[in-house]
């Protein structure tokens, strides 16, 4: 068990490749869009950033450690299982969330119209407020993988505090 502190820090980052014939999972909410992204799981790029921030603020490893790909277990699960399974994780070492900050990188779709629906999703599983949970995105201008719409990536931060129990 990490050691007990009345705030932990946590930053996660996440890539996924865009392919046709995949759905679109971004912060547990389907998208439309002529591009997925390719993973074992959903591969919802923003959860995997934001389980694995909460993750590393308790010093538990990663996502794969606790996932792993190799396991059948999680071919094509449902990320916000795997959000709510973290949670409990970081619950049972002492801890819960207090804030989210995120940011998406891809070119399209736009996030900004889903952005509210997002936080909605994600604080419901967390049991937080929305306003604790916070969404934004961005492209690359054009440049490297994500300005191609070869893939996606997703970096999130958050902290956690104590419970008291
Ligand atoms: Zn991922």
């Amino acid at each position: 068990m990490p050691a007990m502190l009345p705030f932990r820090t946590g930053f996660g980052i996440d890539f996924h490749q865009l392919a046709y014939g995949r759905e679109l999972w971004i912060g547990g909410v389907k998208l439309e869009h002529d591009k997925g992204a390719v993973g074992h799981s959903d591969a919802d790029v923003l959860l995997h950033a934001i389980c694995d921030a909460m993750l590393g603020a308790c010093c538990l490893g990663d996502i794969g450690f606790h996932f792993p790909d190799t396991d059948n277990a999680y071919k094509d699960i449902d990320s916000k299982i795997l959000l709510k399974k973290t949670n409990d994780l970081i619950y049972q070492a002492g801890y819960q969330v207090a804030n989210i900050d995120s940011t998406v990188c891809l070119e399209l779709p736009k996030i900004k119209p889903h952005s509210s629906r997002i936080q909605q999703v994600i604080a419901s599983i967390l049991g937080v407020e929305e306003t604790q949970v916070s969404i934004k995105a961005t492209t690359a201008e054009k440049m490297g993988f994500v300005g191609r719409e070869e893939g996606i990536s997703a970096y999130a931060v958050v902290l956690l505090t104590a419970i008291n129990k």
